[in-house]
């Protein structure tokens, strides 16, 4: 039987291969997606059970998922295997990867936060001095970020930031909470901006319930889970690529796929992987360098709101949450590092046992009098993105399926630790000020990784020698392999960068569908 040749193979079925598939399918192009995950069955996988019936009481088997914090025994076949899945770091300096493969991607677990980058991070070489800007600038991917946030029903309140542009949202309207006034009034008075979360609506908005349905009812994408991909073929004759090979993750028959265009989107490092592991793309020498993400100070504050102790936590005095986005250096340098940082902030939940020195009787006895007081922050930093943090292929190790493993090498520096402790020490004056009593403050950064939001390894930029992708994520080496994850970020400031990714995914299918149109690809 002749295989089928499609006009792209998109690699990945998560944000990033989702919106590819979205915008390429509706314009009549024929895709072949491969995700080597299982497809979700909503029916049998969401079966409600009582912590009694499962063998470890819900925290799930000790050891299994040591680099997952959020892994537990009712998500625990959300995440991929880390026996099967091994990667590779010096014991000095461990990394947190955290991976989904499934049909959907990350975008099955992820909190949704969705916020626009500014010219304050595509520019930021500009701004400050250090590194690369991105070769594009807001006002290029403005129109893209546009259109993706109604497709995900993004709700937020429009604030008027140059450092967090405001974009189409279904407003949100909802009264703060005098607690949360507080904390906003305090941040005012020392002049640090502050607005309402802004979030995708609803814990479906995923690839798999917002993209891939439409992009499947166009009768233009082909679908194939369990399809675990070795790696990516060059055609000898013209030097293109011109397909994949690809291993069935339970038979473990090898299969191959062949297309006109190739588009990788397989989330930062196993993109990354997967062009290492081809031997692609690399002419610069920069694949795999200036690994980076957003550090993450989880509960940098936890603090009490004293008249709400002891049964008094009441509706309008409790409950809700809010955003600070970066406020330093941004019209000035103010502080002894460059780059900055934001904080999600929240009130009403009742603060950890770990905060009271008590047991038994008396630790019950604290919780209660605390129980839904509490007012907490998490900070999110910007990391620079440095050469030395980088990854590459491990000699040693392989997977389950015999893919060569990779080593992950990072290490944050003085810049995201001052950034840390100053971002702790102001959200320490501001609770203060607010007349919270704090239990407990610190800026331990967890390691890098646990933020989930890598980025950086593949690199867009104007010049070929110090870049792997174009302006349009196509690979400078080849021009018909396309990057369309955060590998290709150049800057990633301190939000979430999930709007960010889908937009440029939308934006390069837009580009690739053209140039296939024109011929040129
Ligand atoms: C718990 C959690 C919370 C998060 N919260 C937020 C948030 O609030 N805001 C935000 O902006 N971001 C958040 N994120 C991050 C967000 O989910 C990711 O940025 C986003 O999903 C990345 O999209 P992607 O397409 O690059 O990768 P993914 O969505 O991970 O998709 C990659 C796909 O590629 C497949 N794949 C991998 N390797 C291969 C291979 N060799 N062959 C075939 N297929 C392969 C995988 O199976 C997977 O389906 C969160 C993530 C997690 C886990």
């Amino acid at each position: 039987m002749p295989v089928p040749t499609y006009d792209v193979l998109i690699i990945g079925s998560g944000a990033s291969g989702g919106m590819t598939a979205y915008e390429l399918t509706k314009r009549g192009i024929k895709c072949l997606m491969l995700d080597a995950g299982p497809p979700i069955d909503y029916d049998r996988d969401r079966v409600p059970r009582a912590v009694c019936d499962l063998p470890y009481r819900g925290f799930g088997k000790p050891g299994r998922f040591p680099h997952v914090t959020q892994a537990n025994e009712f998500n625990a076949a959300i995440w991929a295997d880390e026996q099967q899945n091994p990667y590779t770091y010096d014991p000095k300096d461990p990394y947190y990867w955290v991976r989904v493969r499934r049909v959907g991607g990350k975008t099955l677990v992820w909190g949704r936060a969705s916020w626009r980058l500014s010219d304050y991070e595509f520019k930021a070489k500009d701004h400050d001095g250090y590194g690369e800007n991105w070769p594009i600038s807001y006002a290029d991917l403005a129109p893209y970020y546009d259109k993706c946030e109604p497709l995900f029903r993004v709700s937020g309140r429009k604030a008027g930031l140059p450092q967090l542009p405001d974009g189409i949202f279904i407003e949100d309207s909802a009264p703060d909470t005098q607690s949360i006034a507080r904390f906003k009034t305090a941040a005012k008075k020392r002049g640090i901006p502050t607005t309402q979360p802004r979030r995708a609506t609803g814990q479906l908005a995923s690839s798999l319930n917002l993209l891939l349905p439409d992009a499947l009812a166009t009768g233009n994408l082909t679908l194939v889970p369990n399809a675990v991909v070795r790696r990516i073929t060059v055609d000898k004759k013209t030097g293109l690529m011109n397909g994949a090979d690809f291993v069935d993750r339970h038979t473990r028959r090898e299969m191959q796929a062949t297309a006109r265009v190739v588009v990788v989107g397989a989330s930062c490092l196993e993109s990354t992987r997967l062009l290492l592991n081809s031997g692609i793309a690399n002419s610069s020498g920069v694949l795999g360098h200036y690994l980076f993400d957003q550090f993450y100070v989880k509960n940098a504050i936890q603090a009490v709101v004293p008249e709400a102790r002891d049964g008094k936590a009441t509706r309008d005095l409790m409950g809700g949450a809010g955003y600070i986005p970066r406020f330093r250096n941004l019209d000035k340098k103010d502080k002894d590092f460059i780059r900055g940082y934001s904080v999600d902030f929240s009130s009403g939940g009742t603060p950890d046992p770990k905060y009271f020195p008590l047991y038994g009787e008396p630790l019950q006895k604290a919780l209660n009098a605390h129980r839904g007081a509490g007012f907490d922050a998490t900070v999110m930093g910007s990391v620079l993105p440095r050469w030395e943090n980088c990854v590459n292929i491990d000699k040693e190790v392989t997977d389950a399926w015999g893919i060569p493993a990779l080593h992950i090498q990072a290490r944050y520096t003085d810049n995201e630790f001052n950034m840390a402790r100053d971002a702790t020490d102001t959200l320490a004056e501001l609770c203060g000020d607010a007349g919270f009593d704090i239990l407990e403050k610190h800026d331990r950064m967890v390691p890098p990784g646990e933020s989930i939001h890598e980025l950086g390894t593949c690199r867009m930029g104007d010049d070929p020698k110090t870049s792997v992708l174009n302006k349009w994520n196509q690979s400078h080496d080849i021009k018909n392999l396309f990057v369309v994850d955060g590998s290709s970020f150049v800057v990633g400031g301190s939000q979430n960068p999930t709007l960010t990714i889908l937009a440029l995914s939308m934006r390069a299918a837009d580009y690739m569908a053209e140039q296939m149109r024109a011929g040129n690809l």
